[in-house]
């Protein structure tokens, strides 16, 4: 179907139906958060029926998005939905493996900006140009000059300063920041976001961010480094204490891919991967090993604990490089 048809028919779908679900990926980041909950006031202050469902809850660096009591979907309950709309999920299996719920709705809209996106919608608003799906959202209201609140704003423009590093990733463009302006003209403060993400991180999560820092090594052009069950338990860090780790990691001097490890569950361990180089696509690597994302960021999971993985995880990563020859041009 060609985009501006998407476009309308998910137009039309929103004015006319009443009841949404909307859906975002597991260990959510500030595009997962505030794509959710950027739709959901918008929906609400429509008048619609809005309920989230949330596979992991709200980090804390976010609950500064939470303006009202919202109204959370749990699987025991038993509500008839016309329509669930999954935000920045590159497939399905981004939601867990609870997703049961969905065989009783009708009509699944994907909106994302992932390469790697599988189409698993009936409707599918993919743009992999754009910098975050809060952007693809934010172009959404303002092609049909919808008029929105500085609540919406406000989530729409966290998303795209966290997904474009505060504006200074490859994905920052003319288009994002014209977005960005435009949130700003619609009441979102740019400056209260940054300080809200970026400047209130616990004493937990700083320790833990030193534990990654001191395991850090280069190898060629792979930096890599991991952190143990046992390493969040010292430092009474939780998983949402991992974010930005792997960005911090990214400044070392030479270092044209970064992976992090961290344990998701006692044997599940999550790699999370940055990409310098303009020559290697970390979503291409990730892909291969049943994740996705973009070229410059992508994940994926895998069985077993970080320690025991992260060798092997960074010897994959130097054949996959060997493959790229134009990496040599690189140098
Ligand atoms: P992060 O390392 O920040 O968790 O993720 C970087 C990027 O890769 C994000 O755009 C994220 O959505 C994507 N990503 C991370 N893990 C996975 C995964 O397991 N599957 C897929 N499809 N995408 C992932
Ligand atoms: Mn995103």
């Amino acid at each position: 179907m060609k985009k501006t048809k998407t476009l309308k028919s998910i137009w039309e779908i929103i004015n006319k139906k009443d009841n949404f679900l909307l859906i975002t990926h597991k260990n959510p980041d500030g595009d997962a958060i505030g794509s959710i909950l950027g739709f959901y006031y918008y929906l609400k202050e429509k008048g619609k029926n809005v309920y989230l469902y949330l596979p992991d809850n709200i980090p804390f660096v976010y609950q500064f998005l939470v303006f009202e009591e919202l109204q959370v979907f749990s699987e025991s309950r038993n509500i008839n939905f016309n329509v669930a709309i999954f935000l920045d999920c590159g497939d399905l299996e981004r939601i867990g493996e609870k997703n049961n719920f969905l065989k009783n709705i009708p009509l699944i809209i994907n909106i994302d900006h992932h390469p790697t996106n599988t189409f698993f919608g009936n409707l599918n608003l993919v743009n992999s140009k754009a910098s975050s799906t809060t952007e693809i959202l934010a172009n959404f209201f303002f092609r049909y000059k919808e008029n929105i609140t500085q609540k919406v704003s406000q989530c729409l423009l966290t998303g795209l300063i966290t997904d474009t590093g505060n504006f200074k990733f490859s994905n920052t463009n003319t288009n994002s920041l014209r977005t960005a302006i435009k949130l700003i003209e619609n009441g979102a403060d740019i400056s209260y976001i940054s300080q809200q993400v970026y400047e209130r991180k616990t004493l937990s999560s700083l320790y833990l961010l030193g534990k990654a820092l001191l395991r850090l090594k280069l190898k060629d052009k792979v930096a890599f480094s991991f952190i143990t069950i046992e390493d969040m338990e010292e430092t009474n860090s939780k998983i949402e204490d991992t974010e930005g780790i792997v960005d911090t990691l990214r400044t070392l001097k030479d270092a044209k891919i970064v992976v992090f490890l961290y344990p998701i569950s006692p044997f599940k361990t999550k790699i999370s991967l940055r990409s310098k180089s303009p020559y290697i696509d970390v979503g291409l690597f990730a892909k291969k090993f049943g994740g996705g994302g973009h070229k410059e960021a992508a994940g994926f999971e895998r069985e077993g604990e970080p320690q025991n993985l992260v060798l092997n995880v960074v010897e994959d990563l130097l054949e996959f490089i060997v493959e790229y020859e134009s990496l040599l041009i690189d140098k």
